[in-house]
């Protein structure tokens, strides 16, 4: 079929994945009269793993996009930032959000929990199926003149001008563009699980969102649902030295999930016992990318910037790209593809890579040893007590209005070369 240009007639955007980015950027399309086509391998859409955790970076897209009142149905709202010592309990120091509206009054936007099922529900709800293929996994992409040729697993061939890696740490969109695979284990593993609330009874402040601090692992839990009846907790340790398992879950034996908490507080204890433990979850980051682009191809969320949880930020980053690259096509981009990329790629690269390198930071801090030292303990909970001014940048800010703003500034700079 002869390579038609772009510019006569709408475009044709095929996003690689369902998931939470692929369907942001769908719902953000079509709020600016574009349609994507979004492939997903899955037959349908169905959690992965357990809960999220929703900053006002993100909230304040989503509500933009209409689904304010959908997800505040689903959603906790935390009543304070907590950091825990994890052994004795004490707090070290905490922050308000929910409680005297403080969080929503800083921000703009409220700070959610909410079960990936729910959040995952809101978002297909809302695209209620338009573009959406399930069951197509990504096998072969190839470019030819100004096309993009997919092949699917199930057979399916389909041409698109512009495709989209929503797909993952594991991108096949991404080993595309680099030629290589780019993600590495960081490292530390994780447990995890939603719990019932009144399995944990030794747990305070059991609406907050609250970091438990100790050598070598942390715990950080929120409680989620429209009605705070679960809490979504994730436990995280260093090691092993190397992950041997082929995917990023391995199974574990009785009780190894415990292991790296012996001597915490009950509350931990029961979060780690309250269900069944049996998988280990290796927590993998993707390398910094050079190009998150190449040709007709161009990558957003995990598959360009996978990071370590710390800041809870892979999600709400994500969101952010896809408003992103919206408004950049939204705004007349689809006659210069390589330029809009390459404008997208610039307001993302640097906040994603900065975001990236803190949860590193963060991951020492939280699990600083006893060794560290007095001082070294000291001067991390004096950290803990400026997080808000600290990390306050990572919730404020507002991607629409600095694609705006960006959009603005590439209108002035056309305009001058007249
Ligand atoms: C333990 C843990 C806790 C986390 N907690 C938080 C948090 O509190 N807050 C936060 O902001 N982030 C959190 N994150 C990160 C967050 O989950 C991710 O950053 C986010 O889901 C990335 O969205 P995505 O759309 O890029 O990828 P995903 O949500 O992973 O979606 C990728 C989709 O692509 C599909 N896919 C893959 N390959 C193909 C293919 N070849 N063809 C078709 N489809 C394909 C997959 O099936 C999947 O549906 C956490 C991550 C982990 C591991």
């Amino acid at each position: 079929m002869p390579a038609t240009s772009p510019a006569d007639r709408p475009l044709r955007v095929a996003v690689i994945g369902g998931g939470i980015g692929g369907l942001t950027l769908g719902l953000a399309l079509r709020a600016r009269g574009l349609r994507a086509e979004i492939y997903e391998q899955a037959a349908e859409l169905a959690e992965i793993g357990a809960a999220v955790a929703l900053s006002a970076n993100a909230t304040r897209e989503l509500e933009r996009l209409g689904l304010g009142p959908a997800l505040a149905a689903v959603s906790t709202e935390p009543t304070e930032l907590i950091f825990r010592d994890g052994r004795s309990g004490a707090r070290v120091a905490a922050h308000p959000v929910r409680d005297g509206g403080a969080y929503g009054r800083r921000f703009g936007a409220p700070y959610y929990g909410v079960h990936r099922a729910d959040l995952q529900t809101v978002l297909s709800g809302a695209l209620a199926g338009e573009g959406l293929h399930l069951g197509h996994r990504l096998a072969a992409l190839d470019q030819r003149g100004d096309v993009m040729a997919l092949t699917f697993a199930n057979g399916v061939e389909v041409e698109a001008d512009l495709v989209v890696g929503g797909d993952g740490v594991r991108s096949a969109v991404r080993r595309w563009i680099t030629g290589g695979e780019r993600v590495r284990y960081s490292g530390t593993s994780a447990f995890r699980g939603v719990v019932p609330m009144g399995l944990l009874p030794s747990l305070p402040d059991p609406e907050a969102i609250q970091f438990w601090m100790g050598p070598d692992a942390h715990l950080l839990h929120y409680a989620i649902g429209g009605t705070a009846d679960s809490v979504n907790f994730f436990a995280v340790v260093e090691g092993p030295a190397a992950w041997t398992a082929e995917r990023w879950l391995c199974g574990i034996g009785p009780g190894e999930h415990r292991a790296g908490f012996a001597g915490w507080h009950p509350a931990v204890i029961e979060m780690l016992d309250a269900l069944p433990q049996s998988r280990r979850w290796g927590l993998f980051v993707t390398d910094p990318l050079r190009r998150w682009h190449r040709g007709r191809a161009v990558l957003m969320g995990d598959s360009a910037h996978a990071m370590l949880p710390h800041h809870g930020q892979g999600a709400n980053t994500t969101i952010e790209d896809a408003v992103t690259l919206a408004e950049l096509l939204a705004a007349g981009g689809a006659r210069d593809l390589g330029g809009t990329m390459r404008h997208y790629q610039g307001l993302r690269q640097r906040r994603t890579r900065t975001i990236q390198r803190s949860a590193w930071a963060t991951n020492r801090l939280l699990h600083l040893p006893d060794a560290a030292g007095p001082d070294a303990l000291a001067e991390r909970d004096a950290r803990m007590a400026r997080f808000p001014e600290d990390f306050g940048w990572i919730h404020a800010f507002d991607a629409r209005a600095a694609v705006t703003e960006a959009i603005d500034g590439i209108r002035v700079d056309l305009l001058k070369d007249l």
